[in-house]
């Protein structure tokens, strides 16, 4: 028996593996993507993605807390299909100072963050 995930992205049908998840920041434009699929594991649910794109953020304790500030931030993720997904990855922010400020406020070794 095989067994095929699929999403349902703007009313269609759409297998897990022609779909990204999105981090989009507070402004809505996309900062980061990553594959539903990853070494053979499925990235199911939103939490499974936030640790995804924080997977790197230290310790379990610093990539909570990096999750949290994202979170308070105004960020969000999503999952469309990849095209969306590149398409969105590649449109540059026009939002001035609506976008994510430099550095990233969501950084847990950022110190200047409230
Ligand atoms: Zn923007």
């Amino acid at each position: 028996m095989t067994v095929q995930f699929s999403v349902l992205v703007g009313g269609l049908h759409v297998p897990l593996h022609e779909c990204d998840w999105i981090r989009r920041a507070p402004c809505g434009c996309a900062t980061a993507i990553c594959s539903a699929r990853i070494a053979g594991a499925v990235l199911a649910t939103e939490d499974d993605a936030w640790h995804e794109f924080y997977e790197d953020a230290g310790t379990k304790r610093h990539r909570e807390a990096a999750i949290r500030a994202a979170k308070k931030a105004g960020f969000t993720v999503e999952m469309n299909t990849v095209h969306n997904a590149v398409t969105a990855l590649m449109t540059p922010c026009t939002h001035g100072k609506a976008a994510p400020a430099q550095p990233d406020p969501t950084d847990p070794f950022n110190e200047d963050q409230p």
